[in-house]
């Protein structure tokens, strides 16, 4: 087998060598945050360190920053807290927000990806007013970029506060919590070169305290249970360092150019005409099966995906793409590929050989059985 290629960084991003460092040291040692000799204070230290950075992230103040064990965590306890309570959340957002709140009412999407401020707006009007808006800031299939600013100002208008799931925003393009009028913006720590497990809920000025766990004074009551002191500090020197490499993140906008020029006759590549994050590009290829093409492109050594989930062994269409109204023969064709701190242009190179000779390998066998069947 080849070299390895990873190009799935919007599932899980390479841990970046620094941030193990990091997760190494603090881990050498007992830190329960809450104890009140030297290895608890050590453990404080490196969380109250790690807030900083993650503040710096989203230009927050570091009060306003609440560990948690990552997005999933953070989108839940957002919208438990407003459970009961007329609530709109865009059809493209993650499960972790979909299921949290089943009863809320969608925002559609345009055929490009990006949120319908029309629809949005005439949902703001109708009475009783919604209470809560959430709305990602980057779609993590498409990598398309939401208009949230448009979103919280229309929000502000009609008296909703804003969610604002920011996982897939992280380290791609800059995030102001004020400036994008966000109340509660979640994020995650494994995104962005990080350790998993880690992530936060930072609030914004409305004064809202969603809570989920009760049971211990942790993170000033607003989240019970022993600090993860190691993944924390993984995730503040992650946050710093993804914060240093914004600029090189935008680098990436060549390597995808070069894959999308090169991709197959025929390929469509969602969200094309919309503001995208430079390193995601998600396309349905002519023909063939996305399951098929993974399972060949793996035993290449490249790692990417189909964009849809898998639970309980069943593959279920991207609820993503039925919602900007591709057809059922695109979507079961798609695939992602996404870049991050450590891709190279060897990796696109790689990946179009091999999905180059896998898709010849798959034209002469339907070649063979075709005339086969005319035999
Ligand atoms: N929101 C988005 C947009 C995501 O991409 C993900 C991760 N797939 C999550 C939330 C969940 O994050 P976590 O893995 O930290 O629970």
């Amino acid at each position: 087998m080849s070299k390895h290629i990873y190009l799935d960084y919007n599932a899980t991003a390479p841990i970046r060598p620094e941030v193990a460092d990091a997760v190494n040291h603090a881990m050498k040692q007992p830190h329960n945050a809450s104890s009140v000799h030297r290895f608890g204070q050590e453990g404080r230290k490196l969380v109250e360190d790690a807030r900083i950075k993650v503040a710096a992230l989203v230009n927050a103040p570091p009060a306003q920053v609440i560990f948690n064990s990552g997005a999933t965590e953070g989108n839940n306890t957002v919208l438990q807290h407003f459970k009961g309570e007329r609530v709109l959340v865009s059809a493209i957002e993650h499960p972790s927000i979909l299921e949290a709140a089943p009863n809320a009412e969608q925002i559609p999407v345009t055929k490009d990806g990006l949120v319908d401020l029309g629809a949005l707006e005439k949902l703001l009007q109708a009475e009783p007013k919604p209470a809560l808006v959430s709305m990602m800031m980057v779609n993590n299939e498409t990598g398309a970029i939401q208009p949230i600013r448009n979103v919280s100002n229309l929000c502000k208008k009609y008296g909703a506060l804003v969610h604002c799931d920011g996982v897939q925003a992280a380290g791609k393009i800059p995030i102001d919590i004020t400036e994008l009028g966000a109340d509660f913006l979640t994020l995650s720590s494994h995104k962005i070169g990080g350790p998993q497990g880690v992530g936060a809920l930072v609030l914004g000025l409305c004064g809202i305290t969603p809570t989920l766990l009760s049971g211990g004074g942790q993170e000033k009551s607003a989240r019970a249970g022993t600090e993860n002191v190691a993944g924390i500090a993984g995730f503040g020197a992650a946050a710093e360092l993804a914060v240093k490499d914004l600029p090189g993140y935008q680098k990436l906008e060549s390597l995808r150019s070069r894959l999308e020029s090169k991709l197959p006759k025929g390929t469509i590549i969602h969200s094309s005409d919309s503001p995208r994050v430079a390193g995601t590009s998600m396309f349905s290829l002519p023909g063939d099966s996305s399951e098929t093409l993974l399972m060949a492109l793996d035993l290449e050594g490249i790692a990417i995906s189909n964009g849809s989930a898998c639970s309980s062994g069943t593959i279920k269409p991207s609820h993503i793409l039925q919602a900007m109204g591709v057809s059922d023969k695109e979507t079961a064709s798609v695939l992602r590929v996404s870049m991050g701190w450590d891709t190279k242009e060897a990796d696109i190179d790689g990946f179009l050989k091999a999905l180059g000779k896998i898709m010849n390998r798959i034209e002469e066998t339907k070649r063979k059985e075709k005339s086969a069947a005319h035999a």
